[in-house]
């Protein structure tokens, strides 16, 4: 029996997580980190919340006898898959690294490309005033002092009272979103501008589709360093690493 630790919280890890428990002679235990009270849920074993570091994630690794490692986490995760290079390789099993392609600027795309999102709440100052905010709950703060400006914030469930957030509305939605639906925020809500991280894949990328059509500009935040390491681009091809590793360790 082979024990193997999925990093989740991303649609990539659950249908990785899905797909790996059909193979037997394998434990697939996913691991969240707890963000949202109520995550779409693994098939298999599942542990939520943090581990404590990387010496946390080290330990559990040994004391949970896991053989091999994918780290499926969102691609702007970046904590978490500096973490899993460390304790993989203090541990020295194998680890892979699921991150799907980024988006690529198309030819009618206004992209403002910036590094974090705080660059991204610096630059909205210059010209929006009506924003579609995509960047989940955590980076809300960033935005919450721009008081020139609405915002309709898309989120899985609203941030906690304490949290510091912008003027505007609330949106708790849980994509995959279609064109139509984007399409129709933009022109109900009047938006001149788009916020997103550069995540990539298919469940969010329509809002990009929709403003290239309507011919509005997207402050795109840029994606963090990753670790170096052995990476796939999709579910398939971290299933076909998977099958190799069981066969050769
Ligand atoms: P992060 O900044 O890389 O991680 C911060 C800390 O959260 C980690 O050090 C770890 O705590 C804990 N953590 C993160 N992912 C974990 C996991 N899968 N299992 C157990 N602990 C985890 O991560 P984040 O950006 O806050 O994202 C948290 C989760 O949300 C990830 O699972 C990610 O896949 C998902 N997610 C993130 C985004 C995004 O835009 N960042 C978008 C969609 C989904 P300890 O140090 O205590 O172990």
């Amino acid at each position: 029996m082979k024990r193997v630790l999925i990093l989740g919280g991303t649609g990539d890890a659950t249908q990785l997580a899905a797909k790996a428990s059909s193979l037997s002679e394998v434990e697939i235990i996913s691991s969240l980190a707890g963000r949202t009270s109520n995550p779409v849920s693994p098939t298999g074993n599942v542990r939520i919340g943090g581990f404590g570091g990387q010496t946390g994630l080290t330990d559990y690794i040994k004391e949970m006898n896991i053989n091999i490692l994918i780290d499926a986490t969102h691609p702007f995760a970046a904590q978490i898959s500096f973490n899993a290079a460390n304790a993989a390789e203090s541990t020295n099993i194998p680890r892979l690294m699921l991150i799907r392609p980024t988006w690529e600027k198309q030819p009618k795309d206004i992209w403002i490309e910036v590094d974090s999102v705080e660059s991204a709440a610096a630059t909205l100052q210059n010209y929006a005033k009506r924003v579609f905010l995509t960047v989940g709950k955590q980076q809300l703060p960033a935005f919450a002092k721009l008081s020139d400006i609405w915002f309709i914030m898309r989120l899985i469930e609203l941030p906690e009272s304490s949290t510091a957030v912008p003027q505007g509305i609330f949106l708790c939605d849980r994509g995959p979103f279609s064109l139509d639906n984007e399409r129709e925020i933009l022109q109900k809500y009047n938006i001149d501008t788009i916020v997103s991280k550069n995540s990539g894949g298919d469940a969010t990328i329509a809002k990009i589709i929709a403003a290239r059509e309507f011919g509005l500009p997207v402050v795109m935040v840029n994606r963090p360093p990753t670790p170096l390491g052995e990476r796939v681009s999709n579910v398939d091809e971290a299933f076909i690493w998977l099958l190799n590793k069981l066969d050769n360790n």
